[in-house]
Order: structure tokens, then C-alpha cells, then sequence
């Protein structure tokens, strides 16, 4: 066969569309504009200890669940080594003084929060009985062959997460418990829709594993497998344009001048980015200005800590805090009491570590707060964006003593970032952690294709389908499958499993 695709961008969809596509005897050209490979996979090190940046923990890993499918399909078991998450609460969701623990498994989730709300016991099964049934009926999900163009249920893509969680239960605190993790998707009231939830919960309340050592591995083994198939993956490989002659792609530039030609070009980058390449009629103006006019999730700032040696025992949880019952604040939240939540969590660097090397503490932030340094480069920002950053640290770090006592203490030394680091380091629209906002209210205007007016030009990534580990790698199979039809790549993933 031969037909060469040309891939712009090296996230996880760029890399599982050039795995899937080499197996399937494409020839891969994957360009990266940053020296490290991965986008949100990327780890950096400081001052030996490494950090992750954009993927922490994942879900549904153990044999006969559907990461763990996917990871065999993609021969990322090998590589990848793991460490569960505490069993019986591997999230913890702290409101107002009260801490609430999320277990593995639909009845131990229910058995947990049940002995705090134990008139709720029956809303706590119905709620996880839709969890489950939602990521039951989605046969990507599933793995079952795709005979009909629907992939999920219209009423939860219609309906939002927290008007359902709202229906489960009348008791105001529990609402609040049970969309505690809503930063993993970024979740609005009224708009982010109740699959998103349902998805994201029935993903982690399967199993739940820190990557240990970092998720870089997961890029790391993807590139060295593309490359064993006769792949290319080229970092410092910045695309700056795509060139279409009267019907189709042809090329795309390179920020050296250089030109790659292809048969088909697959954009794994921010649909706003993607748009800018084309100079082409092929692309309409109400399109430009449909995807100029959506709506992305809100950004985020992080300390990454680094602790002194032994002086920190390994936390084997996720720690999610609100200082206030307002989950769903996001960005919306007041700057004078910013930051008015948290995520605090320890990164894994080995499979039996009792001391943790390093931590993350992260919070929403909108890009209107790092506006006035939009036109700089990374470490060129000055010394005024140096003191933002160190302020805004200090005020986390007080905030997670009140929560943590001690831990201020532990700190060797702390780096941050800010939503220009994320909108630099990955081509983000305004450093949006997932992305294009989808909308129940609007479903089909929030969500872009995997197809684009150009025959040859496919999209894929966390705008497509949906973010995560898991939404990432089903949106590359949808758009692999434009290539080499949906139900064969399922076909294969089932095989290799058998
Ligand atoms: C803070 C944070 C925490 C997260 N935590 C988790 C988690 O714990 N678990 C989980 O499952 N998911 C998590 N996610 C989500 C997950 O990391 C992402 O959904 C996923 O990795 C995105 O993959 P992607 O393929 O869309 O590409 P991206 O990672 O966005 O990569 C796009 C790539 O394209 C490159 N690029 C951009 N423009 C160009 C160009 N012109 N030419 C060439 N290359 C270009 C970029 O440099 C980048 O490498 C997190 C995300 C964030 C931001």
C-alpha cells in the first residue's frame, strides 16, 4: 500500500493514529514543533526529579478492562509500569473540613459514602448504575462492533452532568461529593454534558494507577514502535502551513522551509491552530468563524513540589479540595479568594516507593489573569510575571498546609506554571487543559469532526471524541478508521486481546 500520511503533532492522537496507520502498512511522518515528544504526555526533570506535566493518573488497566485492551493493542504493557491507587479511595474529595473517599468497584464506591449518607444508599446505586450503563452502551467503550452512526445514547449527550446528578439525589452535600473530581474534565454547570461525567467516573472507578516513572514512557514507547514500523518521528518540526491545490492537501510547510508532501495529513493540534494553516477555499468562512467562536475549558495553574529526600510518606490518593460547597465554581471563581480549590497529588517514580520525590498541586486559572505577558516566550517573560508566579505558589502552599500541616516544611525547592505555559508548550488555545468546552445545550456545534471539508485532512486529539488517556486513543481510532474502516481496527484490538 504505501500511501504516506503526514501527521502534525506528536500528542497522544497523533501517536496512536501513526501506530495504528504503520500496522496497517501506511507510511508515518510525524512532525512535533517542541524537542520533547508527546504534548501532555511530556515530563521535565529538575534538579533530578521529574515531573509530569499533563497526564497523572489513568483508569480501567486491569486485564479484561478497556485501557488495558487498548494498552495491548498499542504493545504499551511491556513499557508501561504501574502502581494502583489506594483501593478504598483513590480519590478524596475534601469539602468545608469533611473529607469524602471515592472506592474501586460500583458497590465499594456505594458501601463508601453510604456509611456518611446512609438514607442515600439506593441514589448512590442508581447513580452508578447509569455510570456504568452510559460507558456499557458506547460500543468504542466496549470494543463491539459499530453498525449504526450513533455512538452514545442522545440523552447523555443532551443532558448535563450536573442536571443528572441533581436528579439522583435532593441532598445538596452529596451533589457536591459526587461531582468532587469534576477538574479531571473541567466541568461547567449546565454544560458539560452527563457522558463526559459518566465516562470520566466509570473510567476510574474501574481501577485507577499512577504511571510510574512518568507517562513519557507512554510517548517514548509509542515513537520507538512507529519508528521500528518505518515511521518517522521528527521533534523541532514546527508545521506552519498547509498547502491545497483545487480539491485536496498536497503538502505542509515546515518553519525551515522545508516541504513534506503527502497523500493524507492527519492534524493532531487545537482545531484554532489547525484553521490558521489553510490558506485554501477549500475551507468556508462560517467554518473558520464556527471554530474562531467555540468555547474552550478553562486553564489551569500548577506548583510542582519537590520534597527533601524521605521526608514525605508516598500519599496513595488523590486529594481534591474545596474550601467552600461550590464545586462546580471552575472558572468562574472569585480572584479574592483564589484559590478556592485544589488538587493535590503525589507523582509515582517507582513501583514500591515509600516517600514521594515530588507532588503537583494545581487549580484553575483563566488566561485574563496572564493576558498582559501574551506576547512573550517561554523564560523571556520578565520579572514581573517571575513575582505573579511566586505570589500566586505562596498562596497555594498556604492553602495546602491548612489541609496538609507539614508539608511546607518537606519542600526542597518548587517550580510553576501558568496558562502560557500550556497554551507554548502545546499549542492550546489560551492554554485550555481540555480543550473545545462541549455544550449539552448545544451538542453539535461544541463538537468537531474528525472530518474536515478538505477529503485528505483528518482531525484527531482530545477535540475529537474527548480528552483523557482514553477518550484520546478511541478519537485516533475513529480517525484511523476514515483510513482503514472503524470496525477493522476494532476487529484487531479484539484479536490481540484474545
Ligand atoms: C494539567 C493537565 C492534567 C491532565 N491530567 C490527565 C490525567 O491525569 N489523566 C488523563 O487521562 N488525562 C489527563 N489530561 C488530559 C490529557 O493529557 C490530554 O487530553 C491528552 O494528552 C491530549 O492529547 P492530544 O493528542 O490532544 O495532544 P496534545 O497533548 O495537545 O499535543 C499536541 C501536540 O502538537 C504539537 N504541535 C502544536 N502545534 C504544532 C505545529 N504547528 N507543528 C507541529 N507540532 C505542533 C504540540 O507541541 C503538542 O506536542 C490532563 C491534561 C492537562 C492539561
Amino acid at each position: 500500500m504505501d500511501k504516506h500520511v503526514v501527521i502534525v503533532g506528536s500528542g497522544l492522537g497523533g501517536l496512536t493514529c501513526g501506530y495504528i496507520l504503520a500496522k496497517n502498512g501506511y507510511r508515518v511522518s510525524i512532525l512535533e514543533k517542541n524537542a520533547q515528544l508527546g504534548g501532555c504526555l511530556q515530563n521535565f526533570v529538575r534538579h533530578g526529579v521529574k515531573f509530569e506535566t499533563g497526564m497523572h493518573y489513568i483508569g480501567s488497566m486491569e486485564k479484561g478492562q478497556t485501557l488495558h485492551k487498548f494498552f495491548t493493542y498499542l504493545a504499551l504493557l511491556p513499557d508501561v509500569k504501574i502502581r494502583s491507587l489506594d483501593k478504598a479511595a483513590y480519590d478524596v474529595i475534601s469539602i468545608a473540613g469533611e473529607r469524602f473517599a471515592f472506592a474501586n468497584g460500583a458497590d465499594n464506591f456505594v458501601a463508601s459514602l453510604a456509611q456518611r449518607f446512609p438514607d442515600e444508599r439506593r441514589s448512590l446505586q442508581r447513580y452508578m448504575q447509569t455510570i456504568k450503563q452510559v460507558a456499557d452502551e458506547s460500543p468504542l467503550h466496549s470494543l463491539r462492533r459499530i453498525d449504526n452512526i450513533a455512538l452514545l445514547n442522545l440523552d447523555y449527550i443532551k443532558r448535563s452532568a450536573s442536571e443528572f446528578i441533581e436528579s439522583t439525589t435532593s441532598n445538596t452535600l452529596l451533589r457536591q461529593v459526587l461531582a468532587g473530581n469534576l477538574p479531571l474534565y473541567a466541568g461547567v454547570k449546565r454544560k458539560t454534558p452527563l457522558y463526559i461525567h459518566a465516562l470520566v467516573n466509570n473510567f476510574y472507578n474501574e481501577s485507577t494507577y499512577r504511571i510510574a516513572g512518568g507517562s513519557d514512557v507512554i510517548a517514548k514507547s509509542l515513537v520507538r514502535s512507529i519508528r521500528a514500523m518505518g515511521g518517522s518521528v521528527r521533534p523541532l518540526a514546527q508545521v506552519v502551513g498547509i498547502a491545497c491545490d483545487d480539491s485536496k492537501a498536497v503538502s505542509v510547510t515546515l518553519k525551515s522551509g522545508e516541504e513534506v508532501s503527502g497523500d493524507y495529513f492527519i492534524s493532531n493540534i487545537h482545531p484554532m491552530r489547525t484553521v490558521e494553516l489553510l490558506d485554501t477555499h477549500l475551507i468556508r468562512k462560517s467554518y473558520r468563524q464556527r471554530i474562531a467562536c467555540l468555547q474552550n475549558t478553562v486553564s489551569n495553574f500548577t506548583v510542582y513540589i519537590h520534597f527533601k529526600k524521605n521526608t514525605t510518606p508516598y500519599l496513595n490518593s488523590n486529594l481534591y479540595h474545596y474550601n467552600e460547597p461550590n464545586v462546580w465554581e471552575g472558572g468562574g471563581y472569585d480572584k479574592n479568594k483564589w484559590p478556592g480549590s485544589f488538587l493535590y497529588m503525589h507523582l509515582c517514580s517507582s513501583i514500591d516507593q515509600q516517600h514521594a520525590d515530588a507532588a503537583i498541586l494545581m487549580t484553575y486559572m483563566n488566561f485574563d489573569e496572564v493576558a498582559q505577558w501574551e506576547g512573550t516566550g517561554i523564560g523571556r517573560r520578565g520579572e514581573d510575571y517571575e513575582a505573579f508566579k511566586v505570589q500566586k505558589a505562596e498562596r497555594m502552599l498556604d492553602e495546602l498546609e491548612k489541609q496538609m500541616p507539614g508539608t511546607r516544611t518537606n519542600i526542597e525547592r518548587y517550580y510553576t506554571s501558568t496558562p502560557l505555559t500550556y497554551r507554548d508548550y502545546t499549542g492550546t488555545e489560551k492554554g485550555s487543559m481540555y480543550g473545545i468546552l462541549r455544550d449539552c445545550s448545544e451538542p453539535a456545534q461544541t463538537v468537531v469532526s474528525q472530518r474536515t471539508r478538505i477529503p485528505n485532512l483528518l482531525q484527531t486529539g482530545q477535540n475529537i471524541n474527548s480528552h483523557g488517556i482514553l477518550g484520546v486513543i478511541i478519537g485516533a481510532v475513529i480517525t484511523s478508521g476514515e483510513l482503514l474502516g472503524i470496525n477493522a481496527i476494532l476487529k484487531q484490538i479484539v484479536n490481540d486481546n484474545q
